[in-house]
């Protein structure tokens, strides 16, 4: 059978490996994984991964992935992880089995829909620690729903609190942040009377505290999928040796549909791109280039393609071309060749979205 492209490879022994990695190395520290499987767009053969790899928790922002998650025989507690919307309350609570929170009536209204359904469903209660995406900024605020889940919703079970960081405002999880969240935590069970069962630290940037080794002690819970999927963000924003992880689960390949020397510079009145941007042109004289079948509708950013071989360079992309610079490259590139990229996490949301892209296990 003749392959087909734009081609995703996704190696699927080596993101069990990498999930089986962060599970052991969370373990060490009491931490339990939640496996955020959104960056793959939730595909089974990934979420499957998670699940085999020793993930506690199968978790999405979207319930189009948890039930896919489901009906694939996983049997982990799925989670969702972006705040509810009231239109999905009924689905929530089908599929669901907790959710991260930030608002009384999403609640109330899910204890209403849990009632019906007969099912006790759990949450996570937000506290936004700077960030400035979800959360109660409010603690007080957040300490009086958690006392009034506690002793006025039947069908909703408070089981902890966490935070997100590092998503909108750059806020990085420090030993300081995640201590707070702590602070907040205790706050909140002396309110109680009892024991919160889950402190949830972040994401993947929260995975720098647990490599330094300085975790606070309560923190028992981490969602994380770039870490695993990736395992690159640490290694490339911050330094952090990530080497047990493999960093190649995911590869592109797209096909060369022409070859031509043509000039650098655009040749004519330079108005705008397809997408209205006036980009600038640095002229270079006439290069060698090679176009491909792969564009913007696939993968978002061009820029975030990193080609696999020394001397190409990504020129840009419309919705369905992208422009390679191959002057400098030690191949000599013709047409049907097929160029190999790794690529970064939204990439990969988008290469998982698109219809137009032939996904491989390898
Ligand atoms: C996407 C998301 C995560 C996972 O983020 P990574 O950086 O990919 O680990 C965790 N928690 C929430 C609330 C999210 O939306």
């Amino acid at each position: 059978m003749k392959e087909r492209y734009p081609r995703l490879e996704i190696n699927l022994a080596h993101l069990k490996h990498n999930v089986a990695k962060v599970v052991e190395k969370c373990g060490s520290y009491g931490i339990q994984v939640a496996g955020v499987i959104k960056g793959a767009t939730g595909l089974v053969e990934v979420a499957k991964q998670f699940d085999e790899g020793g993930a506690a928790f199968i978790a999405s922002s979207r319930l189009e992935q948890i039930e896919d998650a489901k009906n694939a025989g996983i049997e982990k507690p799925m989670m969702l992880i972006r705040i509810p919307m009231l239109s999905e309350v009924e689905d929530v609570i089908r599929l669901a089995d907790i959710s991260l929170n930030s608002e009384l009536e999403v609640i109330k209204a899910l204890n209403e829909e849990a009632k019906k359904q007969g099912k006790l469903h759990k949450v996570i209660l937000m506290a936004d620690m700077g960030d400035l995406r979800e959360g109660f900024w409010d603690k007080e605020e957040m300490a009086d729903v958690c006392e009034y889940i506690e002793n006025k919703l039947i069908n909703i079970q408070l089981v902890g609190i966490g935070t997100n960081v590092g998503c909108y405002g750059s806020i990085s999880p420090t030993v300081e942040t995640l201590n707070e969240l702590v602070e907040i935590a205790e706050h909140i069970e002396a309110r109680l009377g009892r024991e919160l069962e889950y402190i949830s630290g972040g994401a993947t940037s929260s995975l720098m505290r647990v490599w330094d080794g300085n975790i606070p002690k309560r923190i028992n819970l981490l969602r994380i999928g770039e870490g695993i999927l990736l395992a690159r963000d640490l290694d490339v924003f911050y330094g952090y040796d990530m080497s047990e992880l493999y960093q190649d689960v995911f590869r592109l390949k797209a096909e060369v549909i022409e070859v031509k020397d043509k000039p650098s510079h655009p040749v004519g009145t330079i108005a705008v791109d397809a997408f209205g941007h006036t980009p600038v042109y640095v002229d270079r004289g006439i290069r060698r280039r090679a176009l491909l079948g792969v564009g913007k509708v696939d993968y978002g950013d061009p820029a975030e393609l990193l080609p696999m071989e020394k001397g190409i360079e990504v020129l840009g992309a419309s919705s369905d071309h992208t422009i390679i610079d191959i002057q400098d490259a030690e191949k000599d590139w013709k047409v049907g060749d097929v160029m190999e990229f790794d690529i970064c996490y939204a990439t990969i949301v988008y290469l998982t979205n698109c219809r137009n892209v032939n996904i491989v296990f390898v």
